[in-house]
């Protein structure tokens, strides 16, 4: 065990790496920029939620989104659909203004 992995274990900021804002991880890999503005570790729950809203908003149909939608709605609850909603209506918004 080398000094680096130690340092990761007690969650410092080490090297050229960032500690994520997200879920306060160290990371030295990829670091995602959210359409909140906000840069997080590409394996942050908040980029797994976005990733997830951008497959939404990237589909051809409304027909295709709400069905997406509506099975988040049943099958995750009124949270995770209210969050990835919020999300796709983020990412249009900002595609609309492009
Ligand atoms: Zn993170």
């Amino acid at each position: 065990m080398g000094p680096a992995r130690d340092a990761r274990a007690h969650g410092e900021v080490w090297g050229a790496g960032m500690t994520c804002l997200g879920c306060q991880r160290c990371e030295t890999g990829p670091m995602v920029t959210l359409i909140s503005g906000q840069q997080v570790c590409n394996y942050c729950p908040d980029w797994r939620v976005e990733c997830e809203a951008r497959h939404v908003a990237s589909m051809e149909t409304l027909r295709e989104r709400r069905e997406y939608l509506q099975h988040v709605h049943q099958k995750r609850g009124s949270e995770a659909y209210l969050e990835i909603a919020g999300l796709v209506k983020q990412i249009w918004d900002r595609r609309s203004d492009a």
